[in-house]
């Protein structure tokens, strides 16, 4: 069983996680799940806008009829996304905050890889990012200083992050100044002739350089587009068979692009967790009790996963004591 579609079928009705996503997406409101558009591509490029659905268990009835070969998440409405009648203008509401770090961005300056492929050499850069993003909204390092005239604040935290790993990065690993293709792009970046005469004053162009090459590359768009749809968790990259997973940002340096589990290594697990279970117990009454995700790689970025929904309402009923005692004044 190794066609795409076979393997879908499998994967959206037994390990796709409807409830934890359901979970995600209602933030505690069953309307906001029900507003919110998805857009499924069907094999062969067959785009279909403003998918919307009651529940998880409508969601699941969706996957399993249809079998997406990518999911991607819209905005939520003013109306239902798949509602027809009536004179009210569909209107997108309100959507995630989605940064999109696209490796690609990165082609002029990183040597190792380019276009869609990846290594643990670039996915340091994704780190960076991770980093600097948990540094805006507050994270470890917020308290970090360092003494730089006339850098507007955000370069400035940025370089706090870029500093240290600049060079083991960019300079030894990305080997920027190694071959004489690197040194013109690196020398491109300096003011002038003169400047770029004196290889002293390379050195008094680090910090310029620094931000060049680590600066965070975001594609502004898709965080000002309210209808700019999201790539969904847990779908599977119909090229690679990559399921796309969630990750810990304070953990970005330990994972790893290249192990990310397949859609045919999961059902391969699958397999053979039923196969051993039936072997040992003689039915498999014992495999039915346990959630099929739990058998396979999926298990670990689910548990990622069900840690953000477990803060996220947190969060939520934070909120909800903040407004009580708001009102109570
Ligand atoms: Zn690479």
């Amino acid at each position: 069983m190794d066609n795409i579609t076979d393997l879908l079928k499998v994967y959206y009705s037994r390990l796709f996680p409807l409830d934890e996503y359901y979970k995600w997406l209602s933030y505690g409101d069953a309307d906001l799940f029900k507003l919110r558009e998805f857009s499924f591509t069907l094999e062969g490029d067959i785009y279909i806008r403003y998918q919307a659905f009651n529940d998880q268990n409508d969601l699941g009835k969706g996957l399993v009829s249809m079998f997406p070969v990518k999911i991607d998440i819209g905005a939520v409405f003013n109306i239902f996304p798949g509602e027809k009648s009536g004179s009210k203008k569909l209107e997108a509401m309100e959507r995630e905050l989605v940064f999109d770090i696209d490796l690609t961005d990165y082609d002029e300056v990183r040597t190792c890889c380019s276009e869609a492929n990846i290594c643990n050499k670039c996915w340091k850069y994704i780190g960076a990012i991770a980093e600097y993003f948990q540094l805006i909204f507050g994270g470890a390092y917020s308290k970090r200083k360092v003494n730089l005239y006339k850098i507007h604040p955000s370069v400035r935290r940025a370089l706090n992050i870029i500093s240290p790993i600049f060079v083991p990065m960019c300079v030894e690993e990305q080997n920027m100044l190694g071959t004489e293709k690197n040194i013109n792009k690196f020398l491109i970046l300096l003011p002038d002739d003169d400047t770029r005469k004196e290889v002293k004053s390379l050195f008094e162009r680090y910090t310029t350089i620094m931000i060049e090459y680590c600066y965070p590359r975001l594609d502004i768009n898709v965080t000002k587009g309210l209808n700019h749809l999201l790539k969904s968790p847990f779908c599977v990259h119909p090229k690679t068979g990559k399921i796309s997973v969630p990750f810990n940002p304070k953990a970005v340096d330990k994972f790893d692009p290249i192990t990310v589990p397949t859609i045919h290594k999961v059902i391969e697990e699958i397999n053979a967790y039923d196969n051993l279970d039936k072997t040992v117990e003689g039915d498999s009454s014992q495999a039915k009790r346990i959630k099929d995700y739990k058998k396979t790689s999926l298990n670990k970025p689910l548990h990622v996963f069900n840690e953000f929904l477990r803060k996220l309402e947190l969060a939520r009923t934070k909120e909800n004591i903040a407004a009580v005692e708001f009102m109570d004044f």
